[in-house]
């Protein structure tokens, strides 16, 4: 099967998905290839902030996600064994500190907003395995196995937004910095006693933050941070003692973890890094959210920054489509508006992480 468009985009994530959506409205025909079968993912970022709820409010997307569920926060607040020694509440007359919104809330409320344009196409179970180069390498394409079966896709431009584990960048062969931070995160999910607040609550335990995020549909992650590439040897001990801590800052809990964290095969590790791209654009290619910058877990700002990369790569693009100025020097446009934001939030995580005790005290 061959196919052509404009753009072809390889990740159906947050970022790749509002992408799609946003350059077929503006009349740029656009294929989306996405490896997973549907719009459910395991643990990823899910808790947006108030520049993405505008971003989506701005693009008519809001009501559709709010209709299939979302949780706002109340406040985020920091506990010191059972005391709550700081908090941090809505500001400017809003009634919220963040929003919940599951991923598969918000890629089916894009998808479904985006059915009825012709300009936008997306395949789920396709997996890109070759990027497709011209005599002068500009790349004019992907090769992708559809189901079992091998698709040739050209386009103007190929975008990369195939997460923090990027194929598309490993292929174009565009170097990264990968940068650990000291630490990774155990993810677990459990149903919330009755009576719980939807509020982000953050404690420290032996020296490491324990976050517990409220959920749409009555559940709360658990995110626990454990010295880096500790989780081997942790697995090989007996997870009760662990899991005291827990309950002894969150009493209210003590059921529902005793019921759903009932060996390590309940947590999911996430190896935490943050990477920076040497460029973010090559000719007729670009990369987008955690492919082109993963950022860690604080502050919960990843799904944020992919979403904000789309808001704005798509005007750029559109207008450098009609002007047909899609080599580097042009794309390099979008990645001077993106990067330097990236980067002083790359920096911010690491004060947080570094001053973690502060929050504390
Ligand atoms: C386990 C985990 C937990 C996380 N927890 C948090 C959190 O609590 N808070 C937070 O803010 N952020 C978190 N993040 C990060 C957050 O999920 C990302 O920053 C955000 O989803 C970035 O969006 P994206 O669209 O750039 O990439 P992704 O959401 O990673 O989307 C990339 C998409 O590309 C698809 N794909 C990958 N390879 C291919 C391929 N070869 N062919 C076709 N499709 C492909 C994937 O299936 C995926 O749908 C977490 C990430 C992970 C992995």
């Amino acid at each position: 099967m061959n196919l052509q468009a404009d753009v072809c985009i390889v990740g159906g994530g947050p970022a790749g998905t509002l992408l799609g959506h946003l350059l077929a409205k503006n009349g740029v025909s656009t294929i989306i290839i996405e490896r997973s079968a549907g719009v459910n993912r395991q643990f990823r970022g899910e808790h947006i902030n108030a520049e993405t709820e505008a971003i989506l409010k701005e693009h008519q997307l809001f009501e559709r996600i709010e209709e299939l569920g979302i949780l706002k926060m109340k406040k985020v607040e920091y506990f010191a064994g059972r005391n709550i020694v700081n908090s941090i509440t809505p500001k400017n007359h809003e009634d919220h500190v963040g929003i919940h919104v599951p991923q598969a809330h918000l890629l089916t409320a894009i998808i479904e907003e985006s059915e009825e344009n012709n300009n936008f196409q997306l395949l789920f179970n396709t997996t890109v395995k070759e990027l497709i180069q011209d005599d002068q390498g500009f790349y004019t394409g992907v090769k992708a196995i559809k189901n079992g079966e091998e698709i040739s896709i050209s386009s103007k431009v190929t975008i990369g937004a195939d997460g923090r584990y990027s194929t598309v960048r490993k292929l174009a062969k565009i170097p990264t910095i990968e940068l650990t931070h000291g630490y990774d995160v155990l993810w677990a999910k459990i149903p919330a006693p009755a009576g719980w607040e939807p509020t982000t609550r953050m404690a420290l335990v032996n020296g490491h933050q324990l976050a517990l995020f409220s959920q749409t549909g009555g559940f709360i992650q658990i995110g626990w941070n454990i010295a880096e590439g500790s989780f081997p040897t942790l697995r090989k001990g007996s997870i009760q003692p662990f899991l005291e801590p827990l309950i002894e800052s969150f009493p209210e809990l003590e059921d529902s973890v005793n019921e759903h964290l009932l060996s390590w095969n309940d947590f999911v590790c996430l190896k935490v890094q943050s990477s920076r791209c040497e460029t973010w654009v090559e000719d007729g290619l670009i990369l987008i959210g955690d492919a082109a910058h993963t950022m860690t877990p604080t502050g919960a700002i990843g799904i944020n920054c992919g979403m904000k990369d789309a808001h704005i790569l798509a005007p750029i693009l559109t207008e450098l489509l009609i002007e047909n100025k899609i080599k580097s020097e042009h794309l390099k446009i979008f990645e001077m508006n993106r990067r330097n934001e990236i980067k002083t939030q790359q920096i911010m995580q690491v004060k947080q992480e570094t001053s973690l005790l502060e929050k504390f005290a």
